[in-house]
């Protein structure tokens, strides 16, 4: 038995060691042969400091190679790598570590005493920041001898993520080897990812997106990454002329459309640009294709099952939908109460099965239990339907649907009219407590300019949605409000309406 995650990085290995697997914006390059040192130095180090098989390492880190580096040395020590969102605070992180109980955590530097009070249980505690240093690249130094990888089969785990968690406590994601493993091989064959591509990657690596959608896919083709710190269009774009590929949030997209240097020839030499993590608007598909030529590829999946579906890279890609399921994985459509399985076009809750889907919920055996059926299929709690020719459209999610005096209204059945109006930059649709019909439906519009006020808004509604379907009110707002990943947080928006309609 090998290691059967990092197998598949070294089947792909580039026969050169010199090739560069990441470089970063200082002008930092470190080679395919770097990887394979520093990973193997960071397993030896982790099994210096005690970690066995199975044991969780978990990292709360700004973005670096090596990051990168931790993690494949966690996968290669057998452990289970637990990458949290940097944004979490020091009480958000004692839930965590008091929920995996790792053998080692990782943390910036900077933070380490601001996290001193909840890391007291977690046996040793290590640093690394933003530029690769701290006690846990010394740990790495100190390993000079290669390192034989741990052996781990398809169904052990790799990873746990912990879930966004917008309702309720978020639950940490068992991810197996194989989760992992078959998702790259998929994603590359499905993109025509070679070792010749040249991935931009200024995604954050402590979620799926970043870590495994683009970072595995990259390291299952012996490609190379740009690896920018964050999000910064300018930057963005003067690297595409080295580049051959980009996967990103909407938010990517929206930014780099407010560059005038966004033309045809600056994206000349791309090849593929993914949008995911949440909606692209149509528009925005439409926008980028005038002005550069490229249909961006929506493609759509979750922490729990890495991804489930894909636009098609040789035949159309049809803004607002998220393309066919994958190759090896199932998808359909059911009634969320009676769990019929819907015809095509119907509206219902979106269930997947494949080798893709996680192995459950971390210590949470009911909830992982409650969420999948007998035969198998996970609930992604995201409404959705199939059309004609394949295509799936999610609606929203689950949590989203307002019921509004016994009737359902998907949010973005009434989004996509609003946000069709000219001067309307975006919209979002929520349901907020209402007397008279349990939730009333609202919009909350970002205007642009010479955008309609909310009689123009109302008025423009009313002879296209059925009437329960239109917002009793139309906020306005200067932005909505959005996670790290570019998702709207509805629940921030239903909060902070809350009493609206008088409670
Ligand atoms: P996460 O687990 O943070 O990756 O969030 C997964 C959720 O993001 C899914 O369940 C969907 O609700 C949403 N999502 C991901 N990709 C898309 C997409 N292309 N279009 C709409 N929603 C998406």
């Amino acid at each position: 038995m090998t290691n059967h995650l990092f197998a598949l990085v070294r089947e792909n290995l580039p026969a050169d060691p010199d090739k560069t697997f990441i470089e970063t914006p200082e002008g930092r390059r470190y080679s395919y042969g770097d990887l394979l040192l520093r990973s193997g130095a960071y397993a030896a180090a982790l099994v210096a400091l005690g970690v066995k098989p199975g044991d969780r390492v978990a990292a709360q880190v700004e973005k670096s190679a090596e990051v990168v580096f931790l993690y494949l040395g966690a996968v290669r020590a057998g452990a289970v790598f637990l990458p949290l969102n940097t944004a979490y605070t020091p009480a958000e992180i004692g839930y965590f570590l008091g929920d995996a109980e790792p053998a080692v955590f990782v943390c910036d530097p900077a933070r380490q005493e601001a996290l001193a009070a909840v890391t007291q249980a977690v046996p040793r505690v290590l640093t690394l920041d933003s530029a690769g240093r701290g006690s846990a690249s010394e740990a790495a130094d100190r390993e000079t001898e290669a390192f034989t990888d741990v052996e781990r089969g398809p169904e052990d785990l790799a990873a746990i993520l912990y879930t966004s968690g917008t309702t309720g406590r978020s639950k940490g994601a068992m991810l197996s080897h194989d989760n992992l493993a078959s998702n790259a091989r998929t994603l590359v064959e499905y993109w025509r990812f070679t070792a010749d591509d040249v991935l931009i990657h200024a995604l954050p690596v402590f979620h799926t997106h970043g870590l495994f959608v683009a970072t595995n896919t990259v390291l299952a083709s012996g490609g190379t990454m740009l690896f920018l710190p964050r999000l910064d269009s300018k930057l963005i774009l003067s690297l595409m002329g080295r580049a051959t590929a980009m996967m990103g949030v909407p938010t990517f997209y929206t930014r780099l459309l407010k560059e005038p240097g966004l033309d045809r020839a600056a994206a000349a030499g791309m090849r593929l640009f993914v949008s995911g993590s949440a909606p692209l608007l149509a528009e925005t598909h439409r926008e980028w294709q005038a002005r550069t030529g490229h249909a961006i590829l929506e493609r759509y999946g979750m922490t729990e099952t890495n991804m489930s579906t894909s636009n098609p890279y040789a035949g159309d890609r049809v803004a607002g939908t998220v393309g066919m399921p994958l190759p090896g994985v199932a998808l359909r459509v059911v009634d969320p109460e009676s769990g019929k399985a819907l015809p095509q076009d119907e509206v219902g809750m979106i269930e997947v099965r494949g080798p893709n889907v996680f192995k459950g919920y971390w210590r949470m055996p009911e909830k992982t239990a409650a969420e999948f059926k007998a035969d198998g299929f996970f609930i992604t709690g995201d409404l959705g339907k199939v059309d004609s020719r394949g295509y799936v459209h999610i609606v929203g999610r689950g949590k989203d649907l307002i019921i509004t005096g016994g009737f359902n209204v998907y949010p973005k059945e009434v989004e996509t009219e609003i946000d069709a109006l000219p001067g309307v930059v975006e919209s979002a649709v929520i349901g907020l407590p209402h007397a008279d019909f349990g939730e009333g439906v609202t919009a909350v519009v970002v205007p642009g300019e010479g955008a309609p006020d909310e009689a123009a808004i109302l008025a423009h509604l009313e002879g296209r949605l059925a009437k329960f379907k239109c917002p009793k009110r139309v906020l306005f707002a200067p932005e909505l409000p959005r996670n790290a990943m570019g998702k709207v947080q509805k629940n921030v928006l239903r909060e902070t309406h809350a009493g609206l309609y008088g409670g």
